[in-house]
């Protein structure tokens, strides 16, 4: 897989926060050298957040997120600021960019004081520091100095900040001056689990048969497979391993013809049911859902979270959450064959709403149960991130293929193979 094609939800979001003005977009332009931002003297021209997928030397494949100015002003501006914080969640590393003329204020603390909440790595960039007095911009003060660049506009609340050397640096982007050593700097805080889990290649061999099942059917994009489906097929052949994808309509005779020598089947988990009647006991059958919350460090809280379902009472609100916008082979099964699953499971008269993209209420609990889906485009920190809430509101969360599982009572089977 070649860099440029390494899926979103693998590659590393570094989101850029600061002031209008503060210079995020120059940041962006600097470190990428191209002209990714629409750079303008007039403030707030980021008004939505801006994602670039990019290889960023040293870091490799990343995504950049240009966020809306914290001090946007106004109802729309309040609002742009809401999603400046929300991109938060969706962020590996931080880039706080800082005018270092003006100094430090209580926006630009406001924000470190979440980064630092939500244990994200930063840097803070003091950024034009060509603007800087003559006095001021000796070499040692800058290099050594990772104290605000203005006196004047430093607050005593933003004096008791500890800024250490190795999260702030000076640039400017108007010279060029340190902006390959904030790259550098940048590339230190990087998390140092990333990329470190597998799909199912830990539980393989070289030359086990996994058969994987992929119904297409009117919802199914034209002429392509899904991401699940791509990446779970990348992983068994990292495995030296063979895929042998079928259509569930083909599934029972290629197990016939593959005999003993399958060793997995994994299906979506549309047709889990139809699959686990095909599929002979003795052979262990998971779901796409079910690996990927594995994947994502998520399994353990998903299979409890399933157990809600038992415990619903008629009058009961389900959260049904998906993590984009723009995948329409998901739609059908969260707003009609998933609250038709679990009405004829309860039969109590359940009410269900509905989210998608990077819309996830912080409030759950007008909920008594979030059913996700499997959140292949979102990042492992945002899918953590609503882990948590639900977790610290009490609300049981569980994915749409643990759901779906666990209302056709094969569940335990799903899990079998990976325990
Ligand atoms: S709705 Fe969820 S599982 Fe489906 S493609 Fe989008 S992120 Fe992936």
């Amino acid at each position: 897989m070649s860099l440029n094609n390494t899926p979103s939800a693998e590659r590393l979001h570094i989101g850029i926060f600061g002031k209008r003005n503060a210079g995020k977009s120059s940041i962006i332009n600097a470190i990428t050298r191209q002209d990714l931002s629409i750079v303008s003297d007039v403030k707030g021209t980021t008004t939505d957040p801006v994602f670039k997928a990019m290889e960023l030397l040293p870091l490799g494949p990343v995504v950049l997120i240009d966020t809306p100015g914290l001090d946007d002003e106004g109802e729309l501006g309040e609002m742009r600021v809401r999603k400046a914080y929300q991109m938060l969640n969706k962020t590996d590393i931080a880039v706080l960019v800082i005018d270092a003329s003006a100094g430090m204020t209580q926006e630009d603390l406001r924000i470190l004081e979440r980064i630092k909440e939500k244990r994200i790595p930063y840097v803070i960039v003091w950024n034009k520091m060509d603007l800087l007095t003559e006095k001021k911009s000796t070499k040692n003060t800058f290099e050594k100095l990772p104290a605000p660049a203005n006196p004047d506009a430093f607050t005593d609340e933003a004096a008791s900040v500890h800024l250490s050397e190795s999260h702030s640096i000076y640039v400017s982007t108007k010279t060029g001056k340190n902006i390959y050593e904030l790259k550098e700097l940048v590339a230190k805080q990087m998390p140092s689990t990333k990329n470190d889990c597998h799909i199912i290649s830990d539980l393989l061999a070289p030359n086990d048969f996994v058969v994987l099942v992929v119904p297409i059917d009117s919802s199914a994009p034209k002429g392509r497979l899904i991401l699940p489906q791509q990446q779970t097929i990348r992983d068994i052949l990292d495995a030296q391993a063979s895929a042998i994808v079928v259509k569930d309509t083909e599934l029972k005779e290629t197990l016939q013809k593959l005999g003993s020598l399958t060793k997995l089947v994994i299906t979506d988990s549309q047709v889990f049911q139809q699959v686990s009647a095909v599929v002979p006991p003795e052979i262990p059958l998971t779901s796409f859902s079910i690996l990927f919350a594995r994947y994502k460090g998520n399994l353990e809280t998903v299979v409890k979270g399933a157990n809600a379902l038992d415990r619903l009472k008629d009058g009961d609100t389900i959260l049904i959450s998906e993590g984009c916008t723009h995948h329409r082979q998901c739609d059908d099964i969260g707003t009609v064959k998933l609250p038709n699953l679990v009405r004829k499971h309860t039969g109590k008269d359940i009410r269900f709403e509905f989210t998608s993209g990077t819309e996830f209420p912080d409030d759950l609990s007008p909920y008594r149960m979030t059913i996700h889906c499997g959140g292949c485009m979102l990042s492992e920190r945002e899918m953590k991130y609503r882990l948590k809430c639900a977790e610290d509101q009490n609300i049981p969360l569980t994915n749409y293929g643990t759901a779906i599982a666990h209302m056709n009572g094969i569940l335990k089977r799903s899990l079998e193979f990976l325990r």
